[in-house]
C-alpha cells in the first residue's frame, strides 16, 4: 500500500483514514474466501479470517480494501481466485 502523499485517487483530498478489520465474522460476508489464517495463538483473539486495511477519504467516501500480506501470498494456490 503506497503512502506517499495520503491524497485520494479520485478527488485529490489529503483526509484519508485507515484502519484494519477482519475481512468476515458475524453474519456479514467473507470478503477474502479461501485465504483464513490457520488456528493459533495469534488468532485466538482475531480470529482466523485475514486482515484487510481499509482507506476511506472522508472527502467524497471513496473507500479502498487492502488484503495482508499473508492473505496476500496465498493467492497464487487459493481455490477460488482466479488470476485476470
Ligand atoms: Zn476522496
Amino acid at each position: 500500500m503506497k503512502n506517499e502523499s495520503a491524497k485520494c485517487p479520485e478527488c485529490g483530498a489529503e483526509s484519508l483514514h485507515r484502519t484494519t478489520t477482519n475481512s468476515g465474522g458475524g453474519y456479514g460476508p467473507v470478503l477474502l474466501p479461501g485465504l483464513e489464517r490457520p488456528i493459533s495463538w495469534g488468532t485466538f483473539f482475531s480470529g482466523t479470517f485475514a486482515q484487510l486495511t481499509v482507506v476511506v477519504c472522508a472527502e467524497c467516501g471513496l473507500t479502498r480494501f487492502y488484503a495482508d500480506a499473508e492473505a496476500r501470498a496465498k493467492l497464487p494456490q487459493a481455490t477460488g481466485w482466479l488470476p485476470i
